[in-house]
């Protein structure tokens, strides 16, 4: 994967630059149709290459049962020949980047490898900006409640009263992954019927204004995929209207290598 890093850069920058896809639209990352962005096969961080790690996973579910945003499952009968192993569907539920990568420690095989756990070799894909006019904060149109309940729906460590109520109360006996994807939720809250920047501010990146920001664009603000964005599919869970896709790393180093030719 580590070799892979110098390719993801130089793909970042043909997308940005002149671009072998004709995709420079001023600064950021935009939608390439040639890229099958809507492939909900996300990798857990520290995967190693596709054809390694269907020979590895074991399909044993010991990374999703250590992730605390219960990120990771196990793909169904439609997964074809990876049916039972590890993946992450980001409008589901995206990747936390937690610090000290349980799932790849948890990893008995290497499918997930060891070495990988530092925020630099986590390339599970790129985000894109796929649908640019739907960004609420290009128009300046606020959050819908509708949006936040909508993360709230699927989180499931939350009591029934706070379904119900579609708001989090913090206990101090609440667990370690109790606490994180609540906190979660108290972060997107203060965005209910206010001006939208979840993306940006909400990426669980270390350094986020790295992997993404907010730009001007015709008199409202669009976000800007940088660099250091490693496709953990947060923004992508967050964000009220679906503008913000992931290109997994499958697919992009394909395109990387068809450029190459
Ligand atoms: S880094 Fe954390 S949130 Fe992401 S898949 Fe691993 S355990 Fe889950
Ligand atoms: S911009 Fe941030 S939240 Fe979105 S995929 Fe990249 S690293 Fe993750
Ligand atoms: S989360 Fe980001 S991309 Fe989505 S509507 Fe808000 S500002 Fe736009």
């Amino acid at each position: 994967m580590k070799q892979d890093d110098k390719k993801r850069r130089d793909f970042i920058k043909q997308m940005t630059g002149l671009g072998i896809l004709g995709l420079a639209c001023g600064a950021g990352i935009y939608f390439a149709p040639e890229l099958k962005a809507s492939s909900p096969i996300l990798r857990p961080p520290g995967a190693v290459k596709e054809e390694d790690f269907l020979k590895l996973c074991i399909k044993c579910g010991q990374c999703l049962q250590v992730c605390p945003y219960d990120s990771i499952e196990l793909e169904d009968i439609d997964g074809g020949a990876s049916v039972g192993m590890a993946f992450i569907d980001p409008r589901k539920r995206g990747c936390y980047l937690c610090e000290a990568f349980p799932c790849m420690l948890a990893c008995p095989t290497g499918a997930l490898d060891h070495e990988h756990d530092n925020i630099k070799y986590v390339q599970m894909g790129i985000a894109v900006v796929a649908d640019m006019n739907a960004c609420l904060a290009l128009t300046n149109k606020p959050v819908p409640n509708s949006a936040v309940d909508r993360i709230y729906e699927h989180t499931k460590v939350l009591t029934a009263e706070e379904q119900h109520n579609k708001k989090v109360v913090l206990r101090g006996d609440d667990k370690e992954k109790v606490k994180l994807q609540k906190k979660v939720l108290e972060d997107l809250d203060k965005f209910r019927d206010q001006p939208c920047t979840i993306c940006a501010s909400l990426c669980p990146y270390p350094t986020p204004e790295d992997a993404i920001g907010m730009v001007k664009k015709d008199g409202g603000l669009l976000p800007e995929i940088r660099e250091a964005c490693v496709g953990c599919g947060a923004c992508i869970e967050l964000c009220p209207t679906n503008v913000l896709k992931v290109i997994p790393r499958e697919d992009y180093l394909s395109v990387y290598k068809k450029g190459q030719q």
